[in-house]
């Protein structure tokens, strides 16, 4: 899960940052709103936390501008702005949730959670494509009955092709959902676990379900 952070307090963004990625999350961080308006409108983030009072532009007028550009990315507001008019603004926009400085990073986690949850049932509910099951709770992974064993980033992977079923995704994509900012482009790390992926998802069936798109990228079908 990738989530973008414009905030213009550099201390904190280190703090939550840090704290996020200790939480399996990629985190990429806007310290002013015109950076946080390019990155949230160029960038493809499951979640995007926006500061209220940003330097060039204000966190209110970049959600305008994200929710016009038709992305429904869920958003957090994070801010010392606490008057009751700030946060019926902030909804009003299309803000998923708010939450007020100080506050504890534990709460955020927690919101964050509750947010991402709420954003697709996806997440919490079984993805099926022919027998493959994979349980997002349980972390269960199944072709037919037979159980199959898989290391977190391959979860992640597969994780990522069920919820994008039917359509291609390329390397770049998945690089952006599976693996953090800092990942080579140009390795071809996502080929190696694609083939290891393979090997346990597919090597022992008749109906092969990950295919290669020569020139785009892979995509998970029957
Ligand atoms: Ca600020």
């Amino acid at each position: 899960m990738r989530i973008l952070i414009a905030e213009d307090e550099e201390k904190l963004t280190k703090y939550l940052k840090k704290g996020l990625e200790e939480s399996s999350y990629v985190v990429d961080i806007a310290l002013n709103g015109m950076d946080g308006l390019h990155l949230a409108t160029h960038e493809a983030y499951d979640l995007i936390i926006l500061d209220i009072m940003l330097p060039e532009y204000d966190g209110l007028s970049i959600l305008k501008d994200v929710r016009n550009a038709g992305i429904k990315t869920p958003v957090i507001f994070l801010t010392a702005k606490d008057s009751i008019a700030d946060r019926v603004d902030g909804l009003n926009i299309g803000a998923d949730d708010y939450i007020v400085k100080p506050f504890s990073f534990h709460e955020l986690l927690a919101r964050i959670r509750a947010c991402l949850r709420r954003s697709s049932h996806k997440a919490t509910s079984e993805l099926t494509v022919a027998d493959l099951t994979l349980d997002p709770m349980t972390r269960k992974v199944f072709r037919g009955k037979k159980k199959i064993e898989l290391s977190p980033i391959e979860f992640s992977l597969l994780e990522y092709l069920m919820n994008n079923a039917g359509q291609v995704v390329t390397r770049t994509m998945i690089s952006e959902h599976v693996w953090d900012s800092n990942f080579e482009s140009f390795s071809n790390v996502v080929d190696v676990h694609i083939a290891k992926l393979r090997s346990k998802i597919d090597r022992d069936f008749d109906l092969k379900l990950i295919h290669t798109k020569r020139g785009a990228g892979y995509v998970i079908e029957e």
